[in-house]
């Protein structure tokens, strides 16, 4: 396959989401086994891994059971060349994963067949839905005792306003689990054997038509019956399948299986990719126009940047969506944000834990960038000739607000880099108190948790120990009035109202409800404030 266009419409792009423990890792792990690019399952960041431990600061993963990184893998099936982002699980990292969503065209969700949605699966997907891009449902967990299929279903539409399409129905669920019904095909397809415990192998499956005798025996006449009844239920039912619906992110098409016994996971696979998009143009805001993937100048966008992700390293890896063209390592580029040439020395793209230089990569895959420091979130990167600038990736709206002052004195350098350095890969937004200098900052963070990485990663990454106090402010607004115009010290706020300033000298007020904002405005004639970001 040598074709641009082939080799870009080959590829699909899509980034899973799931609350935690829903089995986000385990559907991966299982999705790589069949594309053989690993043996056995088992690699993919396995809580208890070697592997896992990549740097020091991932021991908060393990100490919570929660993934903080989005890493990147890539594998090929069936004539596909295929990119699944990871995202973290919790919802303080729900930015994290708005960003890695900027860079999917599809996105799969798991959910745990026994709990359905659940709070943070709320939110991950609140976010999803803001891309308009299609969301698949994989419901896991079906060799355990799980709710009732219908119920579930009705779950998901109440609870996260999207219609839904079973692509296939569950025979059974824990100890009684058998397999499923493909509605398409409309054929059963059996577990053979007993499939049961954590399967590392292909399971065997075996088909058979619905109301064949043979399927008394396979799964059970009692399940079999429940199964041509509830398929009555199905087919007799409002929601039509509908492509285009599915595309723009209304309907899901939702499919039943169990990612540890590996049962229903190739079905699953087989048809994402057969339903998931090619690489989607993205918008030039150059010109207001997408731009074709296929054409045959380069170009992509930074959505995600992180600093020593690999202690041997100690380097920073900008990862880059490419939405159009061809990518080959040490070609020249142009860096719009920067205005300058740039040569892209190195790309990596990220197989299970390791790293693997990529010399090629097409529209559709992510390939990471070394950055000596020069990149930001959002910052495009084209063909030397052909100037295109996508959109900038908006941020969330701080909503807990941390001071955080170095502990050691003579480790100023250091502070500042590492919180500059974090700042920079979008985890933390950094302010100034007005008049103070960056010993002593205040941090504005989307989830609490996040202040607890940064603590850790300042610690092993940039051996600076930090004192933290927690502030009461829940809300932030930018001045925008000129600087000439508007003298800080002038204004008239409430006592527990904080003036800080950005990092690029933008100034802000920090206040602890919204009682306290209007006062600000209605004290304060001509005073400009706009919301901080305002996709939550
Ligand atoms: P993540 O936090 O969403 O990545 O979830 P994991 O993939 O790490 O899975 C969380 C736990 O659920 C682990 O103990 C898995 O072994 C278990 N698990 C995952 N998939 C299944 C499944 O299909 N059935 C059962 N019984 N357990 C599963």
């Amino acid at each position: 396959m040598s074709n641009l266009t082939d080799q870009i419409s080959s590829r699909r792009t899509f980034a899973i989401i799931s609350h935690p423990d829903a089995g986000k890792t385990t559907l991966t792990e299982k999705l790589l086994l069949y594309t053989g690019s690993i043996q056995t399952a088992g690699s993919v960041k396995g809580k208890a891994s070697a592997k896992h431990a990549v740097s020091d600061w991932m021991d908060i993963e393990k100490e919570r059971g929660i993934s903080v990184t989005s890493s990147v893998l890539q594998f090929s099936y069936g004539g596909h060349f295929v990119n699944i982002l990871d995202t973290p699980g919790h919802q303080d990292f729900s930015e994290d994963t708005y960003r890695t969503l900027m860079a999917a065209d599809a996105a799969v969700m798991v959910i745990d067949g026994a709990k359905g949605v659940e709070a943070q699966t709320i939110k991950l997907f609140k976010v999803c839905t803001l891309r308009h891009i299609p969301i698949f449902t994989f419901v896991n967990k079906l060799d355990h005792d799980t709710r009732d299929p219908f119920e579930l279903m009705e779950e998901i539409e109440d609870v996260l306003g999207i219609d839904t399409y079973p692509m296939n129905w569950p025979i059974g669920s824990g100890r009684n689990f058998r397999g499923v019904f493909d509605r398409q095909s409309r054929h059963v397809l059996a577990f053979q054997g007993d499939g049961h415990a954590n399967a590392t192998k292909k399971v065997g499956e075996i088909e058979a038509e619905l109301g064949d005798a043979k399927l008394d025996e396979l799964i059970g006449e009692e399940n079999h019956k429940n199964l041509m009844d509830d398929i009555e239920l199905l087919d007799g039912a409002d929601n039509e399948f509908d492509m285009d619906a599915v595309s723009c992110g209304k309907l899901s098409p939702v499919f039943f299986g169990s990612a540890l016994t590996n049962f229903g996971v190739e079905p699953f696979l087989k048809e994402f990719l057969r339903m998931a998009p090619e690489p989607l143009a993205y918008t030039d805001t150059l010109t207001g126009q997408k731009v074709d993937p296929a054409t045959d100048e380069f170009s992509g966008f930074v959505f995600k940047i992180q600093a020593n992700m690999d202690k041997n390293h100690r380097d920073r890896v900008a990862f880059v969506r490419i939405c159009s063209g061809k990518f080959e390592r040490g070609m020249d580029a142009w860096h719009v944000q920067g205005d300058r040439k740039l040569k892209l020395a190195t790309g990596t793209s990220m197989m299970a834990d390791d790293r693997a230089i990529v010399d090629e990569a097409y529209a559709g895959d992510i390939v990471g960038l070394f950055d000596p420091g020069i990149f930001s979130i959002g910052d495009t990167v084209c063909d030397m000739r052909h100037h295109v600038k996508y959109p900038q990736i908006p941020t969330f709206a701080p909503e807990h607000f941390a001071r955080i002052e170095q502990v050691d004195t003579l480790k100023r350098k250091q502070f500042i880099k590492g919180m500059e350095e974090i700042a920079q890969e979008g985890a933390i937004q950094i302010f100034r108190e007005w008049g103070m200098g960056m010993e002593r900052v205040v941090v504005g963070v989307v989830g609490v948790l996040q202040l607890d990485v940064l603590e850790r990663r300042l610690k092993s990454e940039y051996h600076v120990g930090i004192r933290r106090t927690p502030l009461p402010y829940t809300q932030i607004r930018w001045i925008t009035n000129d600087p000439d115009e508007l003298d800080l010290r002038s204004l008239n706020l409430t006592r527990d109202t904080l003036r800080v300033e950005d990092m690029r000298g933008g100034r802000l007020l920090l206040f602890t409800n919204e009682w306290n904002v209007n006062w600000a405005v209605e004290r304060n004639e001509g005073l400009k404030l706009s919301e901080v970001g305002n996709i939550t």
